[in-house]
């Protein structure tokens, strides 16, 4: 993460009851008006949400800013590489703003510009890296986006990983993903890539842990990251709730291992998740192996059905839902009296080859 200096905001903010914070938001942004858009990912908490213009995954948000061309400011309440990207895909007029800086992403983080850079400096002196395409998962810094764009490589989302695996193979001998190790290897799987094909690279280790021998082999090279939230789901999870509900349903995002995936009925990306269960008749039983706050607010949504975490422990992560209503309304008071404060800004050569990197994704 680039930026993450957050300033303090004060006791003014941060000693104030909700009761008091909420209502001076709602008139923050009757006053500011057309020129806000508030975006709010999926994963934020109720207290924030109710206060988006929009919601949605990562992309979604970021593709909704792009087309939002009369908004002047867009507050995005999600994590960096978030805010980022909708800078990116936003016109040099409109201004980014994200909440509080300190909501980084740690399976982004895990991927450093110079640790990728020096990854496929050490993979060059044993294989042909002119003929390995890289693709970065969309959770990622515009820093890697960067890098992945002047290097031929694609962007990817969940929905469209296993879509844009398969362009990459069909451009060269191999594939080197980043930065989740989970939705790469169950991408290859699904592609019915064998396993013996698939190498980790592990970011600590001389080539990652391989041989000269087994990276010649390999089609795909995932990178060692992971999220912190979807980790924590087990295979036993899957087992233990279709012992007790035999007639349950498994549905999980394909950031979990990949033995939880295999064991699930469904896996998708959180776009995907909604819409099934969404989709699913009532009375029907659920266990949602994702973020715990839109599994409540699924439960919220559809009472007809039964709903749970397939998880009964929650790791929760600690930036992923930051931009507390303290932070909103301290930027949009900002905005209100004429000062940007927490502007996410890529610069633009970073800017200009992240989007390369984006706009193959989305001709793919
Ligand atoms: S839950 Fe945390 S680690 Fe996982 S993608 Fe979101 S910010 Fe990153």
């Amino acid at each position: 993460m680039e930026s993450c200096v957050q300033t303090d905001i004060g006791a003014a903010y941060l000693e104030r009851p909700e009761a008091e914070l909420l209502p001076r938001i709602a008139a923050r942004k009757a006053e500011l008006a057309d020129r806000l858009l508030v975006l709010c990912h999926h994963y934020q908490q109720e207290t924030t949400y109710r206060f988006a213009d929009a919601t949605g995954d990562s992309l979604k948000l970021a593709r909704i800013a792009a087309a939002a061309h009369d908004r002047r400011f867009i507050v995005f309440c999600g994590v960096h590489f978030m805010a980022e990207s909708a800078d990116i895909l936003t016109s040099d007029d409109q201004i980014v703003i994200l909440p509080d800086l300190r909501a980084g992403c740690p399976m982004s983080d895990m991927a450093g510009h110079a640790q990728v850079a020096t990854a496929w400096a050490e993979l060059a002196t044993v294989i042909n890296a002119e003929r390995m395409v890289p693709v970065t998962y969309v959770n990622s810094s515009a820093a890697i986006k960067a890098l992945v764009g002047d290097k031929g490589g694609s962007v990817c989302t969940s929905s469209n990983a296993e879509r844009v695996l398969t362009w990459a193979l069909n451009q060269g001998e191999r594939v080197f993903f980043f930065p989740d190790e989970h939705l790469g290897r169950n991408s290859a799987a699904a592609l019915g890539i064998p396993d013996q094909e698939v190498l980790l690279w592990r970011r600590s280790l001389p080539l990652g842990g391989n041989t000269t021998e087994q990276l010649r082999r390999a089609k795909v090279l995932l990178w060692d990251g992971y999220c912190t939230v979807h980790m924590q789901f087990q295979a036993a999870h899957v087992a233990a709730w279709r012992q007790r509900e035999p007639a349950i349903k498994i549905i999980v995002h394909p950031e979990c291992r990949r033995e939880v995936v295999a064991a699930a009925d469904y896996y998708g990306s959180t776009e995907t998740i909604i819409k099934t269960v969404a989709a699913a008749p009532a009375g029907s039983k659920w266990a949602v192996g994702t973020e715990i706050n839109l599994v409540h607010r699924l439960k919220m949504q559809h009472p007809d059905k039964e709903i749970h975490s397939l998880s009964p422990f929650q790791c929760l992560c600690s930036t992923m839902y930051r931009i507390k209503p303290a932070y909103l309304l301290w930027v949009l008071d900002h905005l209100a009296n004429g000062r940007v404060v927490n502007q996410i800004r890529v610069p633009a050569s970073v800017a200009a080859a992240a989007r390369l990197a984006l706009d193959r994704m989305l001709s793919i």
